[in-house]
């Protein structure tokens, strides 16, 4: 056998080769990193689709209470949120799979259903995840292409477009209701349509994770869709309208046979002991949620207002985010914003280079962003 010097071994050659080609999902600059680097206080975030309410002081209460406990390993069936779940959503407890937030899910879903040779379709635009969790597993990502930028959704999901992508070799196809960066939404009529012109060996990923922001009468009910739709996984989470991003916590809604397939891939106890009993807690706090949802209209209505007298096009959204059209390299407005203690979202990455996504915040760090926007766009 050769002997190899130890320098000389590229380990990026011996990944998978799905692998190798990733780039990693890229977060939101965190608060203390850009204080690190700029030694600055009172820095606004808006760049994670986090709630600005903070959690709910029964959500707090329940985790306080907890503490004592984290010793021990969590319920790895989470029995309790499970059941809780069960009552809201009605449906049996083994139709539903809980995750380290919903990223967890997409990922069982991926190692159950995708691999080399298999294909997974999304839209362009879609959320990163998609592309991600498809690559690691080896298997082909197909992307579909959105729609105009002048269209009715601008950026959004085409779902024709994403039908004539469906092959022989489609395993899963996901769809995020509302997408992001976008922001766009896809009517119950539309998504129904979709399924029903879709084989029924095609996994449907429908990622739900700013459903409860949503008051659009069309937005589907699609939990009743399971049973006609057994190829459906309903994917949502805790991390946005619920406060808990910190957590690490969401579920999916399936078919008890994809349940256990699901069940198979997860790894044990990925779901910890406080985010279970906080789930569980915030699901009862329903003030919380409908404070969490008022006060995001009314950041929409400011933010919106803001961009329409900075003379800014955006693209209409239904999720606790917007995205602005800066008119030029977004990247540059994003790096001048920083410099003014201001985080947002850069998504150059999404093939949205002229944009930013903004998360909707309290009124007041909204206006603190207005402000540091309006200064840079007056500056450059
Ligand atoms: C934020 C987000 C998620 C959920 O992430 P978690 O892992 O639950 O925190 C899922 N899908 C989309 C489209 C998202 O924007």
């Amino acid at each position: 056998m050769s002997v190899l010097n130890p320098n000389d071994v590229s380990f990026c050659d011996l990944a998978m080769p799905g692998v190798q080609g990733l780039l990693p999902y890229q977060p939101g600059k965190p608060v203390s990193e850009l204080e690190r680097e700029l030694g600055i206080r009172d820095i606004v975030k808006l760049a994670s689709n986090e709630n600005p309410l903070g959690p709910s002081p029964t959500v707090l209460e329940v985790v306080q209470q907890a503490l004592p406990d984290i010793s021990r390993y969590p319920d790895g069936n989470g029995f309790g949120l499970k059941k809780a779940l069960s009552n809201r959503l009605q449906v049996e407890p083994t139709w539903i799979t809980l995750g380290n937030g919903s990223n967890d899910v997409l990922d069982m879903v991926a190692r159950v259903f995708l691999g080399p040779g298999r294909e997974a379709v999304f839209s362009a635009h879609a959320f990163a995840v998609y592309p991600i969790a498809t690559a690691a597993v080896g298997a082909t990502a197909r992307v579909a292409v959105a729609c105009g930028g002048d269209s009715a959704q601008p950026y959004g999901h085409d779902l024709n477009a994403m039908r004539a992508l469906v092959n022989e070799r489609t395993s899963v196809v996901f769809v995020a209701n509302p997408n992001n960066p976008t922001g766009t939404w896809l009517p119950g009529n539309e998504l129904e349509a979709f399924l029903q012109s879709l084989p029924p060996t095609v996994m449907v990923v429908l990622d739900e994770a700013y459903g409860e922001y949503i008051s659009e009468p069309d937005y589907p009910q699609s939990v009743e869709w399971l049973d006609r739709f057994p190829n459906l996984i309903i994917t949502r989470t805790f991390s946005k309208a619920y406060g808990l991003a910190g957590l690490r916590i969401g579920y999916a809604i399936s078919h008890p046979e994809v349940c256990d397939l699901l069940n198979r891939v997860r790894h044990p106890f990925n779901v910890n002991s406080l985010a279970l009993v906080a789930a569980e807690a915030a699901l009862q706090d329903q003030d919380y949620l409908s404070r969490s949802r008022q006060l995001n209209d009314q950041g929409m209505v400011q933010l919106t207002a803001a961009f329409q007298s900075l003379g800014l096009d955006y693209i209409p959204s239904v999720g606790n985010f917007i995205c602005v059209e800066v008119g030029r390299d977004g990247r540059q407005v994003f790096d001048a914003l920083l410099r003014l203690g201001v985080i947002v979202r850069p998504v150059d990455g999404y093939q949205l280079p002229n944009f930013l996504r903004v998360s909707i915040g309290t009124q007041a760090e909204n206006q603190v962003f207005i402000d540091a926007l309006g200064r840079v766009l007056a500056d450059v």
